[in-house]
């Protein structure tokens, strides 16, 4: 089993007994150039399939569990990538992925903050100029494991109606 093979398959199997088989994602790019999204959509492609490991893609932040980011973060987009994130529900993660995202190319300015961390509480780095689609799948990896942290340290309180606990 390849390395590649190996992390789909830890992946698969985490998200098929913490999550109810799905979680989903929703991509955010703040001013990259494009080469960060084409890794992202490689994903998708039939030799990683990403799907099958229980991971889907969803436009609205609502639906979403997991915001992966792309981009140094320009100025112009800080308010919408607040919006997005507070309209996630809890609880969720925020994935910052390539070197745009994580500082380490454009210096702060007044066009852009330079890092995705300026502007939203990111989890997990994932770094590479761009990341391989390897490097974005073990992101993923530990992006779920804290993401079952968090939910694990919920507190739920019982249906008025029923008395049940979700959870
Ligand atoms: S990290 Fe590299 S590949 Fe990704 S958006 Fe920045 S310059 Fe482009």
């Amino acid at each position: 089993m390849t390395a590649e093979q190996a992390a789909a398959e830890e992946l698969r199997q985490r998200i098929a007994s913490q999550f109810g088989r799905s979680l989903h994602i929703r991509t955010l790019d703040t001013g990259s150039c494009a080469a960060c999204e084409q890794e992202i959509r490689l994903l998708t492609a039939p030799h990683y399939d990403l799907h099958r490991l229980g991971f889907f893609f969803t436009p609205a932040p609502r639906h979403a569990d997991l915001l992966l980011v792309t981009g140094p973060m320009i100025r112009a987009f800080d308010v919408a990538a607040r919006k997005t994130f507070d309209a996630m529900p809890g609880p969720k993660i925020v994935v910052a992925t390539g070197a745009c995202a994580l500082g380490g190319v454009y210096p702060a300015d007044a066009f852009v903050h330079g890092s995705v961390g300026e502007i939203l509480p990111v989890d997990v780095w994932v770094p590479g100029c761009p990341p391989s689609p390897l490097a974005l799948l073990q992101g993923l990896l530990v992006a779920v494991d804290r993401l079952a942290e968090k939910a694990a340290s919920l507190t739920f309180v019982a249906d008025s109606l029923t008395g049940e606990v979700p959870g």
